[in-house]
């Protein structure tokens, strides 16, 4: 029978007699924990050399003594001598010192569990009777990939923890175009405070007693102010909540996360950022539209359709080697044409404008310059949609043109 037991190794000693293979790939998860390691062994393999040298590990180059046990919590023997390795853990069992005898496992005191992480949890996989490394990885692999993906309640019960802010760049819209990461962190959330753009379809998914706060913001209105939602943010970590502030896209752009991120530093609240996929580069790619292309499009230029169309932003409307991609750019697109006029852009510059890409509902509208603001209004072009302007935005770009049969702009 065995009990899994959870050891802290941090600045513990622990003793690795052997330096051949075995040890080169157990060593790395006592380094991981900042355990005190000692080696012993006559020679070293070229990893774990490798290993003592990088980490400045101490290391004993002789055969091993009883007195090398001493101070150990724990001892890995692993010299790929069965009689040095058995003597090694009589040592140990006479000491009442844990140890894994790697040519010996089902008689050792100790196992090292097959081992995944994710957040603060640990999980481990061993055998009660006899080893099956092979299936403990296994298991252990299956239940990983259930936790990246956020599928197992992972949220803390019990409350009175530090409280922390996470911003996750929630992508265009679909949830498997969240990240990895932040799939884990909705997973871990005490409440998510959300906007009304990016993967609502995971909210759902949330457990019934996680709280969802929508401050969701449409271009023009603004339901909950910027610094309300700072305030917050950091009122809910404060009550020592695990905060997920989901945004669409990434949170760097467009998304007002810096000042987020700003008011929790203020605020001495622990806060850290994931980015997601931004409109910028997904919802043009949802249309077949790459937005650097060889040949067409050496660079992009971002602008903001609600702000002041900065002299950068003319002169990129005016060079054809380069893409320019507005974001909240409906409502100023007769403005933005007639500055790209203005700035010398040819009237033939192919304009495409993507709605709610990545969705169900996504319609591309492809014009020109000269004919966008008329196409669109015909269209009843609506936010959100991300207008790009340059050649990469020319219709059969990548495409020949029977494949194009379907998508309702040209
Ligand atoms: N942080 C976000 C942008 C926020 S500004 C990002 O990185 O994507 C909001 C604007 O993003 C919208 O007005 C629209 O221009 C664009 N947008 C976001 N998601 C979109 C989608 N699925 N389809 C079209 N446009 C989208």
């Amino acid at each position: 029978m065995t009990t899994l037991v959870g050891i802290s190794l941090t600045g513990r000693r622990v003793v690795m007699v052997g330096g051949g293979s075995v040890a080169a790939r157990r060593l790395p998860r006592f380094l991981d924990e900042g355990a005190d390691i000692v080696v012993v062994a006559p020679e070293l393999s070229d990893g774990v050399r490798e290993l003592v040298e990088r980490h400045a590990l101490s290391w004993m180059p002789r055969p091993v003594r009883a007195a090398d046990i001493t101070d150990a919590w724990l001892v890995h023997t692993a010299t790929g001598d069965p009689r040095v390795d058995a003597r090694v853990a009589a040592w140990c069992e006479r000491r009442r010192t844990l140890c894994v005898n790697a040519s010996d496992g089902a008689h050792s005191t100790t196992r090292l569990a097959a081992e995944t992480r994710s957040g603060d949890v640990v999980v481990g996989v061993v055998s009660d009777t006899g080893v099956d490394p092979r299936r403990a990885a296994r298991l252990r692999d299956a239940v990983a990939s259930l936790l990246r993906d956020g599928r197992l309640p992972l949220r803390r019960r019990r409350t009175g923890g530090a409280g922390r802010v996470d911003l996750v760049g929630g992508g265009p819209g679909p949830a498997d175009l969240l990240t990895v990461r932040g799939r884990r962190l909705l997973a871990e959330a005490d409440v998510v405070v959300a906007d009304r753009l990016g993967p609502t379809d995971v909210l759902s998914e949330l457990e019934p007693d996680v709280e969802v706060i929508d401050v969701g913001k449409r271009p023009g209105h603004h339901p909950v102010p910027q610094d309300e939602i700072n305030d917050l943010l950091v009122d809910l970590a404060r009550q020592g909540k695990r905060v997920v502030r989901l945004k669409g896209g990434d949170p760097f752009v467009y998304g007002r996360g810096g000042e987020e991120v700003a008011a929790c530093l203020a605020a001495g609240i622990p806060v850290d950022v994931t980015p997601g996929l931004t409109s910028v580069v997904s919802v043009p790619q949802a249309a077949g539209i790459p937005v650097t292309h060889r040949g067409t499009s050496v660079g992009v230029h971002v602008a903001n359709g609600q702000g002041e169309l900065s002299p950068s932003t003319l002169a990129a409307l005016a060079d054809d080697s380069v893409t320019t991609v507005v974001l909240m750019g409906v409502a100023a697109l007769p403005r933005l044409v007639a500055a790209a006029r203005s700035a010398g852009a040819p009237e033939d510059r192919p304009v495409a404008i993507i709605e709610r890409g990545h969705t169900p509902e996504q319609r591309t509208t492809r014009s020109t310059l000269g004919r966008i603001v008329a196409d669109a209004a015909a269209a009843g072009v609506r936010n959100p949609a991300v207008i790009v302007i340059g050649d990469v935005a020319r219709a059969g770009l990548l495409l020949p043109a029977h494949a194009l049969a379907g998508d309702a702009s040209r």
